[in-house]
């Protein structure tokens, strides 16, 4: 069966190609694959106030692109200080965020939730990190949504330099470390998208034994 894992974040597709890996029987296409390049109206596939509406869009509108079973996940981080916020506004938090991209959009939507949280003690800083992903396969019936979640606290300064986005001031207090400090495979173990995509995982290596 192809696959195609619709992200254009190249630091997301390392992460999920590594979780869905040894799927035996699934072959994982990018959109680079495809040769599917950026449309501007892919800027405004994800409108909507949840993780799940704007990962179901996104992955509608692949498949329809590809002709194949897609798959596309919607994510982000909720602050509990901040009722939930950025949420499904993760990617563009920062003021002045939709002009910034790579390295320099990280450092601003960082510095922004900071500011955010200043002065608020590290007990009230709790967050979770959610992640949907959804499987379009064009077939009848409604596509599938598989989420998972990770909880953990935001730090008053970073640390460390793997992971992207927010996870250097993301504290995972089982592990007592943030997600930039632990190596890819450790985050995939405790990650939103780790366990989202291991669900979607699960139901595949079903679909295809039976
Ligand atoms: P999207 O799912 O591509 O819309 O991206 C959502 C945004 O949420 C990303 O650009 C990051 O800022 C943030 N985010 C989602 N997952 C992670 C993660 O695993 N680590 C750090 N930041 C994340």
């Amino acid at each position: 069966m192809d696959l195609l894992v619709a992200t254009r974040g190249v630091h997301k597709l390392v992460e999920i190609r590594r979780i869905l890996g040894d799927l035996g029987g699934v072959h994982l296409l990018s959109l680079t694959d495809l040769s599917l390049t950026p449309e501007p109206e892919e800027d405004d596939l994800e409108p909507y106030d949840t993780f799940e509406a704007n990962a179901r869009s996104k992955a509608a509108y692949f498949r329809k692109r590809s002709g194949i079973a897609t798959v596309a996940d919607d994510s982000g981080i909720a602050v509990d200080l901040l009722d939930g916020a950025p949420g499904v506004r993760s990617k563009r938090f920062a003021p002045g965020a939709r002009n910034l991209d790579g390295a320099d959009l990280d450092e601003a939507n960082n510095a922004y939730l900071l500011e955010s949280l200043e002065n608020s003690p590290r007990e009230a800083r709790t967050a979770h990190y959610v992640c949907v992903a959804v499987l379009d396969t064009g077939g009848e019936g409604e596509a599938l949504a598989f989420e998972g979640q990770a909880h953990g606290v935001i730090l008053a300064d970073p640390r460390g330099s793997g992971g992207f986005g927010y996870d250097p001031l993301f504290f995972d207090e089982e592990l007592g470390k943030t997600f930039a400090e632990i190596s890819q495979d450790t985050k995939n173990g405790r990650s939103h998208r780790g366990k989202a995509f291991r669900a979607l995982a699960r139901h595949l290596e079903n679909v295809i034994r039976c």
